[in-house]
């Protein structure tokens, strides 16, 4: 389902939700039952985080064609990193 709004003369916008691709130009004002025009207006995409809308993107595409590795990563590109530095109060602490 898609939300699809319509703006009537007498009143103001509306939104019809109706399977994708299926509204018309035209849909009936459920206050005064007129013809009311039917309004495009951009997707709200320019107001997320482009990281976030590419964390989606990816979970949605994993859906139906997940990355699958097919090899071993190039050896000694990358190495391990610490979680976090060491503590310097550990290091006062009596050794054994
Ligand atoms: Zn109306």
């Amino acid at each position: 389902m898609a939300t699809y709004e319509f703006r009537c003369r007498e009143d103001g916008p509306f939104e019809v939700a109706a399977p994708m691709g299926s509204a018309g130009p035209r849909a009936a004002c459920p206050s005064c039952g007129r013809d009311a025009q039917r309004v495009f207006s951009a997707p709200m995409l320019g107001l997320a985080d482009r990281r976030l809308v590419g964390a989606l993107d990816r979970a949605e595409k994993s859906r139906d064609e997940p990355e699958v590795v097919t090899s071993l990563p190039p050896s000694g590109g990358r190495r391990r990193q610490r979680a976090a530095p060491p503590n310097p109060a550990l290091s006062r602490l009596p050794r054994p």
